[in-house]
């Protein structure tokens, strides 16, 4: 599950419920071969579910969430450890490669940047300069690579600003967001105000740090470490994003006789923008850049139908997490992401083994997906969607599981049932299976719009109908507590079977799903534009 804040930050351009009824329809699957019985078929599910024990998925949870994989950070060798094991699973029961060249791994382009601090500059037309590293850094990761001059408006006042500020005055200028001396991190607000400037057209965004010394000298050194990102070019002509020290900016503003002690003291008045008169600013920023790369893992199971088989239910959980970091109270500073996503890989890798233990097959085909980068805004789902080993309207829905494993025994969210009638297919094969104990409830947070944050979305944007697997957050949510031993893997082995029965279920209906029609305009035509 990737962290909420970072989708705002990126301004990402992507950024409701049927009655559960259960209708006494017979299900697919209780016949899904011509020439046996119901009964028989039924028997043949279950057989084949029966591959997925508590103390199976209690061991591939202990591999991937391991503290040797080092928190399956994306790229990481661990990573790559993690991506070649898995590969490894799918190629034993028979799956066949849907990645790069027939194999099972996908690979997608990334380039490591840093800021090159000596040839990066904040210059005034007084001539006064801001020095990168000693008054302003990068608010996250490395900046784009720009060069640009103008004006220079001052926001300050109430950051909750809702509506919209004034392009005129913004558009081509370097916006500074003076914030409260009391006010820091990023939060909610401040991201509401980068984004209207952004769509204000902002040449650069500046925020006010007002960190001590010791807290700036971090914050500075995290800064300008290297950063990651998608070598696709969208975030190299994204909005320049900085933060600059409260008393430099002082300094800097001095000869125009600005007092940045009165910007700060409107905290709590109504949000302002002002030109300051007869100062321009040039912003230079240069990065250096390193091609890098990072996997996804495609097993392809065939269908049987001759004509459904090459249309395709995808099963995708993330296998990538944030790596090490901040250690915790213990010291730990591994993060395993056991339930987020050790679990949804697992469950993926789980369901694998039991459909392809099924006879006969089902009618249509499946790909088994793990993809990585969903921690860092959801890129290898991106990129898996942007370059399908198969066309993408072949794929009629994609079944993700995010963080599995924890939280109630006997309740699993099903978040997007509303959008298609997935839902009720969902709903049918929860009740066809009573001794799952395993009640798929609808979204319980719709406010914290995990519709957004997980791969799934990549899928549902793009047009296929989804569902999205998820026990909530908790506690060890990225945090190094995120361990093996807190995972239940007798409960995530029943969500596994419930997805295997699901997917049986959706591969042999006559019918793909279909999205609801209004859910269809207000989540897939957006991102057609
Ligand atoms: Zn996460």
């Amino acid at each position: 599950m990737t962290d909420g804040l970072k989708l705002h930050a990126r301004g990402a351009a992507f950024v409701l419920i049927c009655a559960a009824t259960v209708a006494p329809l017979r299900s697919a699957a209780q016949e899904r071969a011509t020439g046996s019985t119901a009964r028989e078929d039924a028997a043949a599910a279950a057989a084949a579910a029966a591959v997925i024990t508590p103390e199976d998925f209690d061991r591939r949870i202990r591999v991937i969430a391991d503290d040797s994989m080092r928190g399956r950070n994306t790229p990481s060798p661990e990573l790559d450890k993690t991506a070649a094991w898995i590969a490894e699973e799918f190629s034993r029961v028979g799956l066949r490669g849907g990645g790069d060249g027939g194999g099972f791994l996908q690979r997608y382009p990334l380039e490591a940047v840093r800021l090159d601090i000596a040839a990066s500059r904040v210059r005034a037309s007084s001539g006064r300069e801001l020095r990168f590293g000693v008054d302003v850094v990068p608010l996250f990761g490395a900046p784009p690579d720009v060069e640009t001059t103008g004006g220079v408006v001052l926001v300050s006042g109430s950051m909750d600003v809702e509506g919209t500020l004034p392009e005129s005055l913004i558009a081509g200028n370097h916006a500074v967001v003076v914030r409260d001396r009391r006010r820091g991190g990023l939060d909610r607000s401040l991201f509401r105000i980068v984004g209207a400037l952004r769509a204000a057209h902002a040449a650069s965004v500046s925020v006010t740090d007002w960190s001590d010394d010791a807290g700036w000298a971090a914050g500075s050194a995290r800064a300008q470490r290297p950063a990651v990102r998608l070598a696709d070019g969208a975030q190299q002509s994204g909005l320049l994003l900085l933060r600059v020290r409260g008393a430099s900016l002082a300094r800097l503003l001095q000869p125009t006789g600005v007092s940045v002690d009165e910007l700060t003291a409107r905290a709590g008045q109504a949000v302002r923008a002002d030109l300051v008169e007869g100062l321009t600013l040039t912003v230079r920023t240069r990065v250096t850049s390193r091609p890098t790369s990072a996997p996804n893992v495609v097993g392809i199971l065939e269908g049987r139908d001759p004509r459904l088989k090459d249309e395709y239910v995808v099963f995708s959980g993330h296998m990538d997490h944030v790596g090490v970091g901040r250690p915790d109270a213990s010291g730990d500073s591994i993060y395993n992401g056991a339930d987020d996503d050790a679990s949804g890989t697992v469950t993926v890798i789980e369901v694998a083994r039991a459909m392809a233990a099924l006879h006969p097959r089902p009618r249509r085909s499946m790909i088994f997906l793990t993809v990585s980068g969903e921690e860092k805004g959801l890129w290898g789902s991106r990129y898996f969607v942007e370059h399908p080993p198969v066309a993408l309207d072949r794929i009629v829905a994609d079944l993700n599981a995010d963080m599995v494993g924890r939280n109630w025994s006997d309740t699993i969210v099903a978040i997007g049932k509303e959008h298609s009638d997935l839902g009720a297919t969902l709903a049918r094969v929860d009740a066809a299976h009573p001794e799952l104990h395993m009640n798929a409830i609808d979204d319980r947070w719709p406010q914290e719009n995990f519709y957004r944050r997980s791969d799934h979305f990549n899928f549902a944007r793009r047009g296929v109908p989804i569902l999205f697997f998820f026990n909530g957050t908790h506690e060890d949510y990225h945090r190094p507590g995120d361990e093996p031993d807190k995972i239940n893997a007798e409960k995530a082995s029943r969500i596994a079977k419930l997805l295997f029965y699901l997917g049986v279920e959706i591969a042999d209906a006559d019918r793909r799903p279909q999205w609801n029609p209004e859910s269809y305009r207000q989540i897939v035509a957006p991102g057609r534009r």
